[in-house]
């Protein structure tokens, strides 16, 4: 098997009987695989790879992301996601359970028999508390700014979904998992819930509010879903 390098990337060249080149990604490392046709030689699959390389380096981040999120051990070391950045964990043996967070470090105060689930359950509690935080003082901005109210805006954690509305009641729900994301994300949940308060579906009379309110809503959204 033949290797190149690319943008300090080494890629695994297969050789097969196959019409086309393709790029293959491979968890958990996102170690890169070309497969190519026979007749292909290693100059033009360097020039390939080489047209390919935005694609190649956003995909093997995604890859490596989501790798590690799967692994989450809560030990030392380990990166920990806070309104779009990441901070480094330091797990500090404590009789008193708290969370501390100074310079890029989140510190994790807690028993040092404790289990990945209770480590993540008092890391879901800060995020939580952090979220608190946050969250009345954006609500209560965009109420104004939209001119609706929300009869109570609540934090969950939820697998598929960043919030949701129902219009019915007038109750919002934040996904605990915004305060792992920028806040421009946060913001943009808590402006699409308001404004489904004036219209149910996602339809252009909701685009054009959201086009009102948040011009930059698409992006923000693009964002939110790809990372
Ligand atoms: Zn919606």
């Amino acid at each position: 098997m033949d290797k190149i390098i690319v943008n300090d990337i080494e890629m695994t060249i297969h050789k097969k009987r196959i019409k086309h080149v393709y790029i293959r990604i491979k968890p958990p490392m996102g170690e890169v695989h070309i497969s190519a046709p026979q007749c292909m030689s290693l100059r033009q699959i360097k020039q390939f790879a080489e047209s390919k390389i935005l694609w190649i380096l956003t995909h093997r981040e995604r890859c490596v992301k989501t790798s590690q999120k799967a692994q989450r051990m809560y030990c030392s070391g380990e990166c920990i996601p806070f309104q779009g950045k990441t901070l480094k964990l330091e797990v500090i043996d404590s009789q008193k359970k708290r969370i501390e967070v100074s310079q890029g470090e989140i510190k994790m105060y807690i028993h040092e028999n404790s289990t990945v689930e209770q480590k993540k359950k008092l890391l879901d509690d800060w995020y939580r508390k952090m979220m608190m935080l946050e969250v009345p003082a954006l609500v209560e901005k965009w109420q104004r700014i939209i001119g609706v109210r929300a009869s109570g805006v609540s934090i969950k954690n939820m697998k598929t979904r960043w919030g949701s509305c129902n219009v019915k009641t007038g109750k919002v729900w934040l996904n605990l998992r915004l305060m792992q994301k920028a806040p421009q994300a946060m913001e943009y949940v808590v402006v699409h819930e308001l404004v489904h308060l004036l219209e149910k579906s996602h339809n252009y009379v909701f685009k054009g509010y959201m086009d009102q309110f948040l011009p930059r809503w698409r992006i923000v959204r693009k964002d939110l879903n790809t990372e």
